[in-house]
């Protein structure tokens, strides 16, 4: 049937029983996988079928709320936030500046910071030429999930920083650094900037539109997502999820970015062919230094087994502990938000990283430093513009202000933190009272 003539029928069937109500509702969930172009969203407010030329509201369903695959293209971009403005941001800029400015400092990284991103680099270098030279299975094994850990805690010192133009100065410098210390990690860094920066950051916890919580068969993540009877037992295996991520954005999302399925193809990214040529390129540059080299060179002598082993390990040990360390600061008692109706949020741009966020205090405080900052995550998301290296001084700053504006700044044990997530996880694991499937 033509999907217009099946919308104008709509109300009609939607008269209807429940079955023939349910069979509409499977049908837009599959045109919603259908046709990147078409977003359907059933809330308590309305149906809608959006695309950029075209809205149409079909019917009033105030009695169905339903969530949808975030597969669909994100209806709204930029959730509105009421006020726009606020006397918290202007004193927190206001006083991050100051500070600087008393050190005569930038907001950039330093040569301390350029120093340690380095030595990291040398130390993965190091653990890849031992593991080229080993002989024996285990220790090419052991030597190459070294070298996948320490690849990606030089992300989280550098590639992490450069997304936000927090390293360097220079926008190319960090578009270099970037590819570069991608390599390892066999994730397109152009399509990992623009979910991080552009979906993630200023929409954290809101359906549909904050990527890194999309809804998916393996963990629910937000109250608005349909429920399996699996999600029972994910506070048990996530960490097999998230051991799985890494591996996942490389294979699955990089390509369906890639081939425009997803809501990142009115991005424009990687456009025409100078993009093709840097995506291929750097897949191949993966595949060549990870699997390829080490197969030619070591495999005879350890076995392709071990080969293969080392980098399937690799990839697990390193996205796990990745996820494993900033993915509860986004759980762990904050608040989740659905927008579909396209009305505003009630509080501001920076209240809402309060209420969606939480920082965590690393012990001993050189973890800190390892991490690229990323316990602090609260204060990351209120100034990602600046350098890592400055968070702790921000943190205290942003405790301080938020104390004067009546706002809840936490900082988090990690033992705490890792509490609160198992509670969210078997929180959201129980089935809904009203399922959303
Ligand atoms: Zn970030």
């Amino acid at each position: 049937m033509n999907r217009l003539l099946f919308f104008h029928f709509a109300p009609f069937l939607l008269k209807g029983k429940g079955f023939i109500r349910e069979q509409f509702f499977a049908s837009c969930r599959r045109n919603s996988y259908r046709n990147k172009n078409n977003v359907f969203i059933i809330s308590g407010e309305g149906l809608t079928q959006q695309n950029d030329i075209l809205k149409i509201v079909v019917m009033k369903t105030d009695h169905i709320r339903m969530s949808l695959p975030t597969k669909a293209v994100a209806a709204h971009r930029r959730p509105v936030f009421r006020p726009s403005q606020s006397a918290f941001a202007a004193e927190l800029r206001g006083a991050a500046r100051a500070w600087l400015d008393a050190r005569h400092d930038h907001q950039y990284a330093n040569v301390t910071t350029m120093l340690k991103v380095a030595a990291m680099a040398g130390v993965a270098v190091l653990f890849y030429l031992a593991a080229l030279s080993a002989t024996r299975g285990y220790a090419y094994i052991g030597l190459y999930a070294g070298f996948a850990v320490t690849a990606v805690l030089l992300a989280a010192n550098s590639l992490h920083d450069a997304s936000h133009g927090a390293f360097f100065r220079s926008r190319g410098l960090n578009a270099a650094m970037m590819r570069v210390t991608a390599v390892a990690l066999g994730i397109e860094p152009a399509y990992w900037q623009v979910r991080h920066v552009r979906y993630h950051h200023p929409n954290a916890n809101i359906e549909h539109i904050d990527l890194d919580t999309a809804a998916n068969r393996f963990l629910r993540q937000t109250p608005f997502q349909p429920w399996f009877p699996q999600f029972r037992f994910q506070h048990l295996y996530w960490p097999v999820i998230a051991g799985l991520s890494m591996p996942y954005i490389g294979l699955v999302y990089d390509w369906s970015d890639r081939f425009g399925l997803t809501p990142l193809a009115r991005d424009r990214v990687l456009r025409g062919f100078g993009g093709w040529l840097r995506f291929i390129a750097s897949k191949l540059a993966h595949f060549f230094l990870c699997l390829a080299l080490p197969l030619w060179l070591v495999a005879p002598s350890v076995g392709y087994g071990a080969v293969i082993g080392g980098y399937v390990l690799g990839q697990l040990l390193a996205s796990c502990l990745l996820v494993t360390l900033i993915l509860g600061t986004h759980w762990a008692d904050t608040q989740f938000y659905d927008i579909s109706d396209g009305a505003p949020l009630p509080h501001t741009r920076e209240e809402h990283a309060f209420l969606t966020c939480c920082d965590w205090e690393a012990s001993p405080r050189i973890m800190g430093g390892l991490l690229g900052g990323l316990n602090l995550h609260l204060t990351h998301h209120l100034f990602p513009h600046f350098h890592h290296r400055h968070y702790p001084a921000l943190a205290k700053i942003v405790g301080q202000v938020a104390a004067r504006h009546g706002l809840p700044y936490r900082c988090l044990s990690y033992r705490e933190l890792l509490r609160a997530q198992q509670h969210f996880l078997e929180s959201m694991g129980q089935k809904p009272v009203t399922s959303h499937v």
